[in-house]
C-alpha cells in the first residue's frame, strides 16, 4: 500500500523526533567547530553526518517492518508455502555510510528447513550484513590493489573498516561469479546456438591476443589476454582512432579464451563490421583461432613483436653487446615497416650467419609470418599495426595487479582478480554489469 501525503508526513516526523537527540548533538558540535578548518567540519561530518543518516534509514526500516509484523505472514520465497513466525532478530548491515542495526521479520519454512527474513531480500544485503553498495566498493577496490592498501583505501576513503581477507574473498568471489555467468552465456552460444544481445555497431572491430606470464605458487603459467576494439570512426591515421576496447582474461586453455572472445566480439557487432582486424605475435594459436573465429579478418603480425624478433636476429648477426646490432636493427626496422619484408628476407638468405642456429631459427621465424608483416599496406589502409592495446591489457589488465613483488597466485583467487579487472577495464561494463545482478551477488567458490 502507498501511503498518502498526510501519512507520509507523520512518518516522516516521527523520523525526526527519534533521531532529535542524535540531530542536536550533531549541531552542537558544528557549533563548536565552526571557526575550524573546513577539513575539520568535512571529517566530523563525514563520521558524525553518516551516523545520523543511518540513523534515519534505521529509523525509517524499522517503521516498516512495524507494518511488516501487523500484516498476513508472507509466503515462502522458495516454495511458496505457509511460513511461521519466529519474531524480530537484529541484524548488523554494513554500508558505505556505516553501520544500522535492523530488526528484521524473520520466519520460518517447515518444507525448506529455511529461516527467511523479507527484509534482507528486499535491500539485498548479504550473509554478512554488507550493502550492495559495499560489496561493489570492495570488488572495485579489491581488482585495483593488493588487499591490504584496498582495505586502507576504503578506511580512508569512506571511513569504512573492512578486513583485506573479506576484501580478498569479496572480489575473488564476485570475480568466478561473473566468469561463471561468461562461460554460461559461452555454452548457451556455442552449444545451443543462443545469441547474446548485440550491444555496439562499429565500422572497425579489432582483435588482438597475446599471452602473458603470471607467477602462481607453483612457477609461472601463461594467463591469455584479448582485447577487443571497437574502432568508433574510421580514421585516416591508426593513432587518431578513438577506440572502445573490451578485455577477455582466460587462465585456462586456448580454446575458451577463443569463444569468450569471440563472444565479447559479437556483442560488439562482428556480425556487422565492415572490417575484422586480428592483432598478435606468431604464436600459432593466436592464428589458428583468428581462422576459427574471425575468418576473412586482416591478420597482422604485432609491430612491436616482429622488432624484438629483429633485435634477436642482430644480436645472432653480430654477437651479443656490439655496437653494429642498433644501427642494423633501425635500419631494418625502417624497411619492414616500409612493407620490404620480401626483400629483408632475401637478403637475409644470402647472409653467411645461416650457420647460426639463432639466426635460423629467426629467419624461418620472418618466412612464416610474412604474410603479415604488408606494414605499408596495413598504414595506408588505417589499420593498427603494433598490438600496443594488448600488450598494454597485458600490462594493465594483468601485470600491475597480479605481478607486484612476492605476489604467489592459487588459480581460484587470480582467476577471479583477472576477470575482475577484465570487467573493470572493458568500457561501458562495470556499472552495466553491477546494476543487473539480483541481490545479493553470490561469491562463487
Ligand atoms: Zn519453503
Amino acid at each position: 500500500m502507498v501511503p498518502n501525503d498526510t501519512t507520509v508526513d507523520g512518518l516522516a516526523e516521527q523520523l525526526m523526533e527519534a533521531v532529535a537527540e542524535d540531530m542536536k548533538e550533531l549541531a552542537r558540535w558544528l557549533v563548536q567547530h565552526r571557526q575550524g578548518e573546513l577539513r575539520t567540519l568535512e571529517d566530523g561530518l563525514r563520521a558524525s553526518g553518516h551516523r545520523l543518516l543511518c540513523r534515519l534509514m534505521e529509523e525509517s526500516l524499522v517503521q516498516e517492518e512495524e507494518v511488516r509484523r501487523e500484516g498476513l505472514h508472507p509466503g515462502c520465497a522458495q516454495c511458496g508455502q505457509e511460513t511461521s513466525w519466529l519474531g524480530q532478530r537484529p541484524k548488523r548491515v554494513h554500508l558505505l555510510l556505516g553501520e544500522m542495526v535492523l530488526p528484521r521479520c524473520c520466519y520460518y519454512c517447515a518444507e525448506c528447513h529455511t529461516t527467511w527474513a523479507p527484509l534482507d531480500r528486499q535491500l539485498g544485503i548479504d550473509q554478512s550484513g554488507r550493502s550492495p553498495r559495499l560489496v561493489e566498493a570492495m570488488a572495485l577496490l579489491g581488482a585495483e590493489l593488493p588487499f591490504s592498501p584496498a582495505s586502507q583505501r576504503l578506511a580512508q576513503l569512506c571511513g569504512v573498516t573492512v578486513g583485506p581477507s573479506q576484501i580478498e574473498e569479496v572480489t575473488e568471489g564476485i570475480g568466478q561469479t561473473w566468469q561463471q555467468q561468461e562461460m554460461v552465456q559461452m555454452t548457451r552460444a556455442f552449444e545451443n546456438h543462443q545469441l547474446p544481445p548485440v550491444e555496439n555497431h562499429y565500422p572497425w572491430l579489432v582483435v588482438a591476443l597475446d599471452g602473458v606470464m603470471a607467477p602462481y605458487r607453483d612457477g609461472y603459467h601463461e594467463v591469455k589476454v584479448a582485447a577487443i576494439g571497437g574502432v568508433e570512426w574510421v580514421p585516416p591515421e591508426w593513432a587518431e582512432a578513438s577506440v572502445a576496447w573490451r578485455y577477455v582474461v582466460h587462465t585456462g586453455d586456448v580454446a575458451t579464451l577463443g569463444k569468450l572472445a569471440w563472444l565479447e566480439s559479437y556483442r560488439q557487432g562482428l556480425e556487422e563490421a565492415e572490417q575484422v582486424i586480428v592483432l598478435g605475435d606468431g604464436a600459432p594459436w593466436i592464428w589458428h583461432l583468428a581462422e576459427d573465429h574471425w575468418p576473412g579478418g586482416v591478420q597482422i603480425l604485432d609491430f612491436y613483436h616482429a622488432t624484438q624478433h629483429l633485435w634477436a636476429m642482430g644480436r645472432s648477426l653480430w654477437g651479443e653487446g656490439s655496437c653494429q646490432v642498433a644501427p642494423w636493427v633501425e635500419a631494418a626496422k625502417d624497411r619492414l615497416a616500409g612493407g620490404k619484408v620480401e626483400e629483408l628476407l632475401a637478403q637475409w638468405r644470402d647472409l653467411q650467419a645461416q650457420d647460426s642456429e639463432g639466426f635460423a631459427k629467426e629467419l624461418n621465424y620472418f618466412t612464416n609470418q610474412r604474410q603479415r608483416m604488408k606494414y605499408d599496406e596495413y598504414r595506408a589502409a588505417g589499420y593498427p599495426i603494433g598490438s600496443g592495446a594488448v600488450e598494454s591489457a597485458n600490462r594493465h589488465v594483468v601485470g600491475v595487479r597480479v605481478k607486484q613483488a612476492g605476489m604467489r597466485w592459487l588459480e581460484p583467487g587470480i582467476k577471479g582478480v583477472l576477470a575482475l579487472r577484465a570487467l573493470l577495464r572493458s568500457s561501458q561494463r562495470w556499472s552495466q554489469w553491477w546494476d543487473r545482478q539480483s541481490l545479493p551477488i553470490p561469491l562463487a567458490a
